[in-house]
This record gives C-alpha cells, structure tokens and sequence, in this order.
C-alpha cells in the first residue's frame, strides 16, 4: 500500500496547506515511468494505458520544494508552480522558527553519531588482550612474584599461566622451562604499554620473549 504524507507537516505548516506538487501534460508524456521509479515518495502511479502515462496519485507526498522529477522528465511533461508559491508558504506559515529547532536537533543527532563513530574506532584499535609465551629458567618463583608486583593496584591482569617443564627435578635443578600466560585489561584499556613493562620484566630476569599474539 503506497504512503500517505498528506497529514504530516513541512516545518510545522501543515502539508495539505502548501499547493506545491507536479502537474502532467498528459499530451508530452511518452510513458517513460522515469519520474515514477525517481520519486522516493510514491507521488506518482501510472496509468493503464497503453502507453502508460505517468499519474500524480498522491500530491501532497511530494516534498516542499523539491522538482526533481521534473528536472529528469525527457520531454519536459512535468511542471511547478513558482517558487514564489514556496516563498509565501515559508512567510505566512512562519516556519523559520521551528527550522532552527530541526538544525539543532540535527546538529545534536551527528554530534552524537560522530561521537560514538569516534568511540567505536577507539575500540577498534584498542588491544586489551595479548598471549605471551617465554623460557628460560624460573627458580623459585622470582619472576612470577615480580609479576605479580606488576600488576597491583593497575587495570591489567595475568591469566591463564601455564608452565611447562620437562621434570619437577629439572625444574629444582634450573633446567630451562617454558612458560604462556594471557595479559588482559580490566577496564577495556589497551594493554600494549602495560606488555612493553612485561617484556622488559622478562629481560631483566634473564629470560626469552619467544612470541606473543595480539587480540
Ligand atoms: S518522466 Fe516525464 S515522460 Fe516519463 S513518465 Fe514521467 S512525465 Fe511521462
Ligand atoms: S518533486 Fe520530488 S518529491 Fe515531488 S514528485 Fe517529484 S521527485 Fe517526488
């Protein structure tokens, strides 16, 4: 079932008020159906003829203003009145007010779309997690407990830590090891600064940085 504009408004005035819609010239019409597939708002039907003229069904969906069919019809079939009649309409309905109203509004509407575009990006571009792996010898904890010291009172944390040696007894006897664990953010910040600190920890404790993975 095609719209139905009619009882809307054009910036407050209500749209029965403003006579501005097309008018055809049945005899230049060639039934083309351009202004018909061009009209975004169901302005025209066309006829059952043969061929089919173009019919203005519903005139007062047409936007105030806008000749857009008219500017595409081949033979030139379609017409308006004159601008003056949209002029009057704009004086006599005072609409000037409630436009500045409609900015506002629209100003608000992309602010916040572009504010949450922007925060969408950030997030795109955040890393808060990473996986690491590293070898070397661990002793008696030492590393784990610096670690540990890293991480406190601060939004990252350490997770899903395994480590695998080859013995318990190699382990004692400082045989290499290798170690993976999950670096995380708590808060959804990004954790690259806080891995630079890890693999910095990892360096000054003799170890390997043998990878890590991103995300
Ligand atoms: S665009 Fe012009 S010629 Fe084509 S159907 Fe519409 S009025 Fe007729
Ligand atoms: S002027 Fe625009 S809104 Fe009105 S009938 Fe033509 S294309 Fe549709």
């Amino acid at each position: 079932m095609a719209k139905d504009l009619s009882t809307t408004t054009w910036h407050g005035a209500p749209r029965r008020e403003i006579p501005w819609f097309p008018t055809i010239d049945a005899e230049a019409c060639i039934g083309c159906q351009l202004c018909f597939v061009t009209c975004g708002r169901e302005v025209f039907d066309m006829t059952a003829d043969t061929p089919p003229r173009a019919d203005v069904a519903r005139p007062y969906n047409c936007m105030v203003g806008c000749s857009t069919c008219a500017m595409v019809c081949p033979t030139d079939a379609i017409s308006f009145p004159d601008k003056e009649l949209v002029r009057r309409a704009e004086r006599e309905h005072r609409i000037f007010r409630q436009v500045r109203q409609e900015a506002t509004s629209k100003r608000a509407k992309v602010g916040a779309a572009e504010a949450r575009a922007a925060a969408e990006k950030k997030l795109a571009e955040t890393t808060t997690r990473a996986r690491v792996s590293i070898a070397g010898t661990f002793g008696e904890k030492r590393f784990l407990v610096k670690l540990d010291e890293l991480t406190q009172d601060r939004p990252f944390d350490i997770v899903d830590l395994k480590l695998e040696v080859p013995t318990v007894k190699g382990l004692r006897e400082k045989t290499p090891a290798f170690m993976a664990f999950g670096v995380t953010s708590t808060d959804d910040g990004d954790v690259r600064g806080f891995l630079a600190e890890v693999k910095e920890l990892v360096r000054a404790n003799g170890l390997v940085w043998v990878d890590e993975t991103i995300g």
